[in-house]
Formats: structure tokens, sequence, C-alpha cells
């Protein structure tokens, strides 16, 4: 069996206890690798690393960093087919978007750093007559980056290429829920040329691993994306600290439908937005909210079209639905879904767990053979519930599935009132022709990011992140690169 390594100080290695973990393969139910069942003497051990790369990546002219990070994205785009196949078997999500959507972000991500780097400029005030300032913008030293199953080369790479961009080094920590690609990264690394020490990839679960590295003393700062729980955990660590910190955490978005939108196009942007990963991405707009005057149309209309959506194999073409990463995290979703009837709660549709373990699936590379794989795993059928409050259990708290709610309202006044009454304010979703309306909206909804007639269209150079328990601190465009870097101020009497 495939036994996946850590990479410390440029070499591929188990870990110290030489303990593993099993990886299973949500389509199948089954363990098809082992994880490195590291703990702090493999992060001890990756800091040492990174500390000895720090100075000579951090004085390393940005044209040479630039250089490998391109590498780096030509090596992402050569492998683009084999990458999508491990991020597909390892997350249960669809191959078809693996493709269109993972692999192709993380190579975006490296390109989009490493020509950044080329182009940073610091800032001078002039104090007339008295003094000149100029602000050194320094890499911070060892950053620790920490990040999820639902995206996992994509959330990876967002971490990993602005702080190496920006010239710090690097201890990182994929979930060890989906840890193949990172591992093949690694692996792409060496390849690229990328100095030992720069990346250090620790695999392991999030309370061993994910604490010694928030808790090293030689980690200057920690970005981390997941859950809102260990979000929480990680500040009491860091923040006395005082690391810098960046917390990218759940959401519960609302998705705001007007009666005088584009019919046509919030119908399948809502029900891509509620399902596509199988629900399982951050900005997904899992409560819907739809004007009186369509409501009922909208409904008719939304349901019909959910119930359309393949549920099975995500290696098969015409898989709309993939499996579950998990049978916790299936079991989770089943629970809400459990709760949501008994707060009340209509299923419109789905509902239910499906059982794939009789049907025989498409057969998949292994290595140089092909295995033919029966579809044990964790499956659930796009779920559509209408008839809860605003403020039930169901409507405030995460679900990260293929679920949904739907409600109808009045008044603008009235929406806003839902949309905000969650702790979450990460994104939301506009769907009006009406633009005063769409500008009113968008400044007094609470989320860092607000989408209008679309959802999910991102530039890497906005700002990125939530308020409220979303979580603190922006990334993307140079914020990220300002993240890890320390700002100083020299002042010079004329
Ligand atoms: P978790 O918070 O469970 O885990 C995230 C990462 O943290 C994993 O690598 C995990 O390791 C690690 N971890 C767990 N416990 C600790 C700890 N005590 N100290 C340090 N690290 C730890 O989140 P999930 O992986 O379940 O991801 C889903 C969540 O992520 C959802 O809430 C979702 O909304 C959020 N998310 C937010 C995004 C955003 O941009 N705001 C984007 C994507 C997801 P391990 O897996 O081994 O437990």
């Amino acid at each position: 069996m495939q036994k996946i390594e850590n990479y410390i100080g440029g070499e591929l290695v188990a870990a110290v206890s030489g303990g593993c973990l099993d990886n299973f393969e949500p389509a199948t139910g089954h363990v098809y690798s082992l994880i490195p069942d590291s703990d702090a003497a493999d992060v001890e051990n990756a800091v040492a690393a990174a500390k000895a790369a720090f100075p000579g990546w951090s004085s390393t002219p940005a044209e040479e960093r630039f250089t490998i990070l391109m590498r780096l994205v030509s090596l992402i785009e050569r492998d683009l087919d084999s990458l999508a196949l491990a991020e597909s078997i390892d997350n249960g999500k669809t191959l078809a978007i693996a493709k269109r959507l993972d692999i192709p972000r993380a190579a975006s991500n490296f390109r989009f750093y490493a020509t950044a780097a080329m182009h940073t400029a610091n800032e001078s005030h002039d104090t007339t007559g008295q003094a000149l300032n100029y602000t050194l913008r320094q890499p911070l030293g060892v950053a620790g980056c920490i990040s999820p199953w639902n995206l996992p080369l994509y959330l990876f790479t967002w971490k990993i290429a602005p702080a190496i961009a920006a010239g710090c080094t690097v201890v990182a920590k994929p979930s060890e829920v989906t840890p193949m690609t990172a591992y093949l990264f690694s692996k792409l690394s060496i390849e690229a040329g990328l100095p030992p020490g720069v990346l250090n990839v620790v695999h392991g679960l999030g309370p061993k691993v994910g604490s010694a590295i928030v808790g090293h003393k030689d980690i200057k700062a920690i970005s981390f994306t997941g859950g809102t729980k260990t979000g929480e955990e990680i500040a009491r660590t860091a923040a006395p600290m005082f690391k810098k910190l960046s917390l990218e955490l759940g959401g519960k978005n609302p998705n705001i439908i007007f009666a005088d939108c584009n019919y046509e196009q919030a119908l399948a942007e809502t029900r891509r937005a509620a399902f596509a990963n199988q629900g399982e991405i951050c900005l997904c707009g899992s409560r819907i909210f739809v004007e009186r005057p369509i409501y009922e149309k909208f409904k008719k209309d939304f349901v019909a079209d959910v119930s359309r959506l393949k549920v099975g194999d995500p290696l098969a073409d015409g898989t709309d639905v993939g499996a579950i990463v998990s049978k916790q995290h299936f079991d989770k979703i089943m629970s809400y879904i459990e709760l949501a009837k008994e707060e009340g709660g209509t299923i419109l549709c789905g509902g239910n767990p499906l059982d794939l373990a009789a049907v025989k699936a498409e057969t998949r590379p292994v290595g140089s053979v092909s295995e033919t794989r029966q579809l044990g795993g964790w499956y659930i059928q796009p779920t559509v519930i209408e008839g809860l409050s605003h403020d039930c259990r169901t409507n405030q708290e995460e679900i990260f599935g293929p679920v949904a709610t739907i409600m109808p309202f009045d008044t603008e006044e009235e929406v806003l009132g839902y949309a905000n009454s969650v702790r979450y304010g990460l994104s939301s979703t506009i769907w009006t022709e009406n633009l005063s309306r769409a500008h009113r909206i968008a400044a007094d909804i609470e989320s860092g990011i607000v989408w209008v007639n679309c959802w999910l269209l991102r530039d890497l150079r906005t700002p990125f992140g939530g308020v409220k328990e979303s979580g603190v601190g922006r990334e993307g465009g140079f914020e990220a690169l300002r993240f890890f870097s320390e700002e100083k101020n020299v002042c010079i009497r004329l």
C-alpha cells in the first residue's frame, strides 16, 4: 500500500515515531494509503530545517524566487491530470471539478504570487524639511500554514505560495483527511529545485501536528483555514505568544433572490452555489431566501433541477455530486438532516444517504494497472429543506454538505435581518437587476465577500476573508504578501 511521507529539509521521510494513519478513499470507504502519524518531534525537525533555510531564501533576489515558483507552476500544469485524479480519489470530489477548479487554481496561486513578488515596492514618506522615512518590508521568518480537506491542494498552495514568495520559509500541515496532493506537491518541489527547508510538509493529526506548529516558539505567524472552533483554539495558543494570525473560518452564507432577478441565471447558479463540491465549500450558499412573488415557482424549478443532479462515482463522466469526504463528516451531515426534521422542516428533495455498494464503479488507474472498485463509501442525496425559521439551529450552524434550506421573504429589511442573524460572515450572494438595491444591501450585509448576480467569481487580487466568527484578516492580493512580512520604518533626519 502506498505510504505518504513527510517532506523535511528537502527529503521525503517517515514520521520519527514510525507510526502511520489510515487514509480512506471516500468513494469506496476503503483504506488506500497510509499517512505518517507525525508529532512534535517531526515538527521540531521541520522548524529546524526551515530556520536553517531562512537566511538564504530571504536574501534570494525576487527574480530567482520567481523563476523557481514559475517552475512549480509548469510542473503542476504538466501533472494536471494525475494531480486531479489523486485529488478526486483522496477527497471524493468529482474528477471534473478537480480538473476544472482545484488543480488549475493551485497553479494560478503560484503564478499570481511569483509575479506579485516581482512587483512589490516599499513606501517612503517625506516629512517636509525634517526627515525622510522609508519602510522596509522584511520576510518575517518561519511561517506555519495549516489547511483543510475540502479544497486540498487549492488551499494548501493559497497559503504557501505567498509565504514563500515573500521570502519566508514554511512548515505546512495539510488536513490528515486529504494528504495526497500535498505529498505529490512535495515531490514537485524537489523536482523544481526549491532549496531544501524552504517548504516543509508534516502530515498527521491536528491536535498533534497542528497544535505543535501553533505552539512552536520559532514560528512567527500562523495562516490557518478551517473550522471556527479550531480557529478559536489556535488563537488561544498563538495570541499570547504575539504571533501574527490569519484565520479563515466557517460560513453560513445567505443567497438572496429578488423577484426582479435574471431568473434562469439565478436558478442555475443557486444550484451550483449550494451543491458544488458536495456543498463542501466554505462559500457555499446554503441559506436561500426568495422574494415572495416568485417563491413558489422558484422552489418548484429549483427542486426539479436539484433532483436531476447525479450522485455517484467521483471518477465517472457525468457525476455531479461525488462522495462525502469521511464517515465522520457523513454522520455529521445526516445528523443535521434529522435535526431539521425535528425542528419542523419539510424535506423537499433528498434527505437520505445513498447506498451505492451494489454499484460497480469505473476502473481507476493504480500505477500501471487498473482496478475496479465497489462504491461502498459515503453518499448523500442533495437535500432541500423548507419550513424552518431563520433562527433555528439548522439555519444558524454550518453543515458543510449537500444540504440547503429555502424560505420566502417580503421586504429588503426583513431579509437583511435573516441574512445577518448568524454568527458567521464569510460571503453572501444577491440576485437583483436593481442596481441601487444591490449597492444598498452590499453595504449593509455582514460578510467579507458579496457577490451580485454571480457566485464564486474570483479575482486573486481582491481581499478574501470573513467578518464575525468567519475569521480575522484577509488573504489575496498584496495583503497576503504583507501578512508574511514585517514592516520597519527607517527615519533619516535631513
Ligand atoms: P478543521 O478546523 O477541523 O481542520 C483544519 C485544519 O486544522 C486541518 O489540517 C486539521 O487537521 C487542523 N487542526 C485540527 N485541530 C487542530 C488544532 N488543535 N491545532 C492546529 N491545527 C488543527 O476544519 P476542516 O478540515 O474540517 O475543514 C472544514 C472547515 O473549514 C469548515 O468549517 C469550513 O467552512 C472551513 N473552511 C473555511 C474556508 C475559508 O476560506 N474561510 C475555506 C475552506 C474551509 P486534521 O484534519 O488532521 O484534523
